[in-house]
């Protein structure tokens, strides 16, 4: 297996305009800079208001990529009653990401937050 580990190749801040566009459009600028490699998953906040855009404009660059959303934000923030989140952005649907006994993920975005590049 492929040694994987888990990214967060930039930063911004969106002062007030974190909108789904915004996300969207930087994420896609930065994976798409020289040298970059598109991931296979993006893992966000509020990743189902992402995916519900991508597929409402039918974005090719993002169509094939999983988006789920943050284990602590799907589990404190977003409504088990939202059927579109809790189908397409749960993690629990990706066995590729989970650790090798199955117990949770093998990685953790929390902590790949806080090594953000400066
Ligand atoms: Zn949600």
């Amino acid at each position: 297996m492929q040694s994987q580990q888990p990214v967060c190749p930039k930063k911004a801040t969106f002062n007030g305009a974190e909108g789904v566009s915004n996300v969207l459009e930087f994420a896609k600028h930065v994976f798409t800079t020289p040298g970059a490699r598109k991931p296979k998953h993006f893992i966000y906040d509020t990743a189902c208001d992402v995916r519900q855009q991508v597929l409402a404009n039918k974005d090719e660059f993002w169509l094939l990529v999983g988006m789920c959303v943050d284990i602590y934000h799907l589990q404190n923030k977003h409504k088990k009653t939202h059927t579109f989140c809790q189908t397409h952005c749960n993690l629990a649907d990706y066995p590729e990401l989970k650790s090798e006994d199955g117990s949770g993920w093998w990685f953790n975005t929390s902590i790949a937050e806080q090594f953000l590049p400066q």
